[in-house]
C-alpha cells in the first residue's frame, strides 16, 4: 500500500478527544477512560500501518471497553488453590480466620491506637499490642515482631552477634525458598558462621570444641524442607542449652513454621512448638506469622527480656516493623490459640482443612463431579490423592485426600486457561490427568470452580 493511501487510513481514525467523547457515557473514571481509548487508537494506528483494515467505530469502542476493563481491574486476582498444598507461598500462605479479617478492616479505615499510650497520651510501643498475647501462648518474658521470620533472623544475628561467631551445625544450613540461606543472612548480619559436626551428624562435643571468648550465639535452625535420613545425629535443644549455660551463650532456635499446638491433633507428625522450644531454654525463638499459626507474613521474635530488649534496640527494627494491618491481623490469629482443638478446627481455615477427613472430601468429589459438564474428548473420575501442608513445613508427609482428575486432549493448554481466569484455578498436573484436590477449596468455592471448568472446557473442546 502506498504511503498516501496509508496516510488516508490514519486520518480516518478518530481523534482521541473524540473517542473520549463517544465512551463518557458508560463507567470507568476520567484517566482511565482517556487511557484505554489512548492504547486503543495506538494499537489501532500500528495495526494499519502494518497493513491491516481499520475497525469499524462500534468495534473500537467494544476495544475501549475492553482495555478499560483490563487496566481496570485489581492485579490481585483471588485464587481458587485445587492443588492439595495448604500452605502455598505462590498463593499467599494462609486463609486468614474470620477475626484476623474482621480486625483487618476494622483498623484499615480509620484511626487506632497503634502507637499511642491512652493513658499518658504520649507515643507507645507499637509491640504492646501482640507481646502479651505470645508470652502468654508461649509461656515466654518478652516478644518483638519483624516483617517475616526472614527478617526476624537478620535482626536477631545483627542484634546479637554482629562481629562475632555464631556457632551451627553443618546439617542446619538450609535454604528456604526465594534466596534465603542460613550462610546468606548470617554474612549479611555481620556474624561470623562458625560451622560445626558433619551433614548427617553433628555432636554435642563438637559445638563444645567450638565455643571460644568470641562466640555470641549456639544457633539451632529447623530443617523445614528438608530432611536427612539413615545415620543421622542432631544434639536435641536442652543439651544445646545446657552447654550454653555452662558458657554463659544464648541459644538462639530459627523453628520456621512455629505452631503454638501439636500437629498430632490432627493426626499429622509432630512440629516443634515455640512454648515446647521456650521450655527447653532457648533464649530467643524466632518463627513466621504465616505458616502454622496461619496469620498474616510476620517473623515472631519471642524469649528472655534481655535479649529482646536488646533487639528491639537495633536499628534494623524499624527497618523491619510491621504496619498496623499485620499487628491487627496477627493479634486475632493468635487469640485462637487459646482455644479448644474443635474450636480451632471450626474457625480456623488452616486447621479445618487439616482436619479434614478423606470420606468428607470424598463426597465433596462426587458433588464435585455431578457439576460438570464435559465435551465428548474430556473425562473426569473420583480420584484418591495427596494433600501437603506446604511451605517447607512436614515436606515429606502425604496427607490422604480425595479430589477429581480431568482428562483433555491437552492438559497443560486446560491448566493454562484456568490459570488466566478470574479467579484463577491452581491444580496440579500430574500422571496425564488435572487433578482438583477438595481439601484446599474453601466453602462455597465449589460452585465457581465447576463453572470455571465448564466453561474453559467448552471455549477449548465443544
Ligand atoms: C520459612 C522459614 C524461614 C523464613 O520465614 P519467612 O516468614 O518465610 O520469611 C526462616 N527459617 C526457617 C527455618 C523457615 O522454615
Amino acid at each position: 500500500m502506498k504511503d498516501l493511501e496509508l496516510n488516508e487510513l490514519l486520518r480516518k481514525l478518530p481523534a482521541v478527544h473524540e473517542l473520549v467523547e463517544e465512551m463518557s457515557g458508560g463507567s470507568g473514571t476520567p484517566a482511565t477512560i482517556l487511557m484505554a481509548c489512548r492504547n486503543v487508537l495506538e494499537n489501532e494506528r500500528a495495526g494499519i500501518l502494518e497493513g491491516k483494515k481499520p475497525e469499524t467505530s462500534e468495534k473500537l469502542q467494544e476495544k475501549v471497553l475492553i482495555e478499560l476493563d483490563r487496566i481496570t481491574s485489581s492485579s490481585m486476582k483471588n485464587v481458587i488453590n485445587a492443588t492439595g498444598v495448604i500452605l502455598h507461598t505462590a498463593l499467599g500462605r494462609a486463609c486468614m480466620p474470620e477475626g484476623a479479617v474482621e480486625a483487618v478492616s476494622r483498623i484499615a479505615s480509620g484511626y487506632s491506637v497503634l502507637q499511642w499510650d491512652c493513658e499518658t497520651g504520649r507515643r507507645g510501643h507499637r509491640d504492646i499490642h501482640t507481646e502479651r498475647l505470645i508470652c502468654e501462648l508461649a509461656g515466654s518474658e518478652a516478644a518483638t515482631i519483624a516483617n517475616n521470620n526472614a527478617g526476624a533472623t537478620l535482626l536477631v544475628l545483627s542484634a546479637l552477634a554482629s562481629g562475632r561467631e555464631v556457632i551451627v551445625s553443618r546439617g542446619q544450613l538450609v535454604e528456604i525458598g526465594g534466596s534465603f540461606r542460613i550462610p546468606d543472612v548470617m554474612k549479611q548480619s555481620g556474624a561470623r558462621m562458625r560451622e560445626v559436626g558433619c551433614t548427617n551428624r553433628t555432636h554435642l562435643r563438637d559445638y563444645r570444641s567450638a565455643i571460644n571468648e568470641n562466640t555470641a550465639i549456639i544457633l539451632r535452625v529447623h530443617p523445614s524442607n528438608y530432611r536427612i535420613r539413615g545415620f543421622t545425629g542432631e544434639v536435641p535443644l536442652e543439651q544445646l542449652v545446657e552447654l550454653g549455660e555452662e558458657f554463659g551463650i544464648p541459644v538462639v532456635d530459627d523453628l520456621g513454621a512455629g505452631s503454638y499446638i501439636d500437629l498430632s491433633n490432627f493426626g499429622l507428625p509432630s512440629e516443634p512448638t515455640v512454648q515446647s522450644s521456650i521450655e527447653a531454654g532457648a533464649a530467643v525463638v524466632t518463627s513466621s506469622g504465616d505458616k502454622l499459626i496461619g496469620g498474616p507474613q510476620a517473623g515472631i521474635i519471642t524469649g528472655s527480656r534481655e535479649y529482646i530488649q536488646k533487639i528491639k534496640k537495633h536499628p534494623l527494627a524499624r527497618a523491619l516493623r510491621v504496619g498496623k494491618l499485620t499487628i491487627a491481623a496477627l493479634e486475632a490469629s493468635l487469640m485462637l490459640f487459646r482455644e479448644s482443638i474443635d474450636y480451632i478446627t471450626a474457625n480456623h481455615p488452616l486447621y479445618r482443612m487439616f482436619a479434614a477427613d478423606v470420606a468428607e472430601l470424598r463426597s465433596m468429589a462426587e458433588q464435585f463431579l455431578t457439576l460438570l459438564i464435559l465435551p465428548d474428548s474430556c473425562s473426569a473420575s473420583i480420584l484418591e490423592t495427596d494433600s501437603y501442608v506446604g511451605s517447607g513445613s512436614l515436606p515429606d508427609y502425604a496427607i490422604p485426600s480425595a479430589g477429581v482428575g480431568l482428562g483433555s486432549p491437552d492438559n497443560e493448554v486446560l491448566a493454562r486457561k484456568l490459570r488466566l481466569g478470574n479467579p484463577a484455578v491452581a491444580s496440579r498436573i500430574e500422571d496425564g490427568l488435572i487433578k482438583l484436590d477438595m481439601r484446599t477449596l474453601q466453602p462455597g468455592e465449589m460452585d465457581m470452580l465447576a463453572s470455571l471448568v465448564n466453561s474453559a472446557l467448552q471455549e477449548l473442546w465443544e
